[in-house]
């Protein structure tokens, strides 16, 4: 059968990331980097991929089945992801919370019923919002818990940057291994903010900088570290560079609820990650394939990953999988 042509839009570490598992799937073919930079400035990482600006997309919606939005969510998405997805089938990891709702109606209506666009997808959101959909409809009486990390947290990492002082520095999150103890217990424990997630901020002096002002800074900083028990380490930029470039990430979701007032039950879901982009482009070019069977299925508009099949994820036939995996 025929491979499916992908386009990457974006190359940060998303886009490098979807290019590096393009490599590992066969079934899907890399038609082309598409930047906003200048193309001839980017070394992609595989020498045999090609790299254009992203007016070359102008012509190509015929020879590329589905677009891979590999942009940031704040400020890319919701501008390209709708101009994009009215001329091309898209997949994307739209992350701000707060705002999927318009997004997928902005994105909805894009599609204009003769496109696909599945938005959301990655870890959270995304497996994680599956994991917590399986266990809300399995245990109604229950209590979902999301712990993340230990993990780089871009968001926090970048406002201790901006703090006058800073020459460099990362935010680690740190999930309670007592509260998670308590949780997979089945006790089904009342947990506060403080309780789940400790913070731990690593940082680089700027000559002059003044610690003990940027440590006070910081662990009062208001919605990002106020709520939290935030410890601050200062090392050398020598150090820094060694230990603390790469971004790894993950979490659990876990379920704890009773089948009847006597039977506890607990679920839980967990990712290790080394590295945060490469494993999101991992979920964003399996879903790259389910958005090409549901365009040949005539299955058009918005979807989120709570609205796809799992079978439609993989390579192989629905027989080959019953066959191996029921
Ligand atoms: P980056 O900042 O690395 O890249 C975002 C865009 O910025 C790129 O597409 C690229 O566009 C541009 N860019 C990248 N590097 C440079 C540079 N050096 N100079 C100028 N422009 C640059 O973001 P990530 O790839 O790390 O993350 C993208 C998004 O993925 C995040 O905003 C987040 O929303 C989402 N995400 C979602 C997850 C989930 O679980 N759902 C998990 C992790 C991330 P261009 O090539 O056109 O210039």
């Amino acid at each position: 059968s025929q491979q499916i042509r992908v386009g990457i839009v974006g190359y940060g570490n998303l886009g490098r990331g979807v290019e590096a598992s393009l490599a590992l799937n066969p079934d899907l073919e890399l038609v082309g980097v598409f930047t906003r930079r200048d193309p001839e400035t980017l070394i992609p990482a595989r020498p045999e991929t090609r790299v254009f600006g992203i007016d070359a997309l102008d012509g190509l919606e015929d020879r590329i089945d589905v677009l891979i939005l590999c942009g940031g969510s704040k400020d890319d998405l919701p501008i390209h992801g709708p101009e994009l997805a009215a001329r091309f089938n898209t997949v994307d990891s739209f992350d701000t919370h707060a705002r999927v709702p318009e997004y997928f109606a902005a994105m909805d209506a894009a599609t204009s019923g003769e496109r696909v666009a599945i938005i959301s997808v990655g870890w959270d959101p995304g497996l994680f919002s599956i994991n917590r959909l399986y266990g809300e409809a399995i245990l109604p009486d229950g209590d979902t818990h999301t712990f993340w990390g230990r993990g780089l947290s871009q968001g926090h990492s970048d406002a201790i940057r901006r703090i006058p002082g800073v020459a460099a520095g990362v935010q680690y999150t740190i999930p309670s291994e007592e509260a998670i103890s308590k949780v997979r217990s089945g006790e089904r424990p009342t947990l506060s903010t403080r309780d789940k997630h400790t913070r731990e901020c690593v940082i680089v002096l700027e000559d002059g900088g003044n610690e003990e002002a940027i440590r006070q800074a910081i662990v009062t900083m208001p919605h990002y570290f106020d709520e939290y028990d935030t410890t601050v380490t200062v090392i050398d930029a020598e150090e820094f560079n060694r230990e603390h470039r790469a971004m790894p990430h993950g979490g659990f979701v876990i379920r704890s609820g009773q089948s009847s007032p006597e039977t506890s039950q607990v679920i839980e879901y967990r990712l290790a990650l080394d590295s945060n982009p490469e494993f999101t482009a991992s979920v964003l070019v399996a879903y790259a394939r389910a958005a090409a069977r549901l365009r040949a299925r005539g299955q058009f508009g918005a979807h989120s990953v709570l609205d796809i099949a799992p079978a439609l994820l993989s390579p192989d036939s629905p027989e080959t999988l019953r066959a191996r995996l029921l």
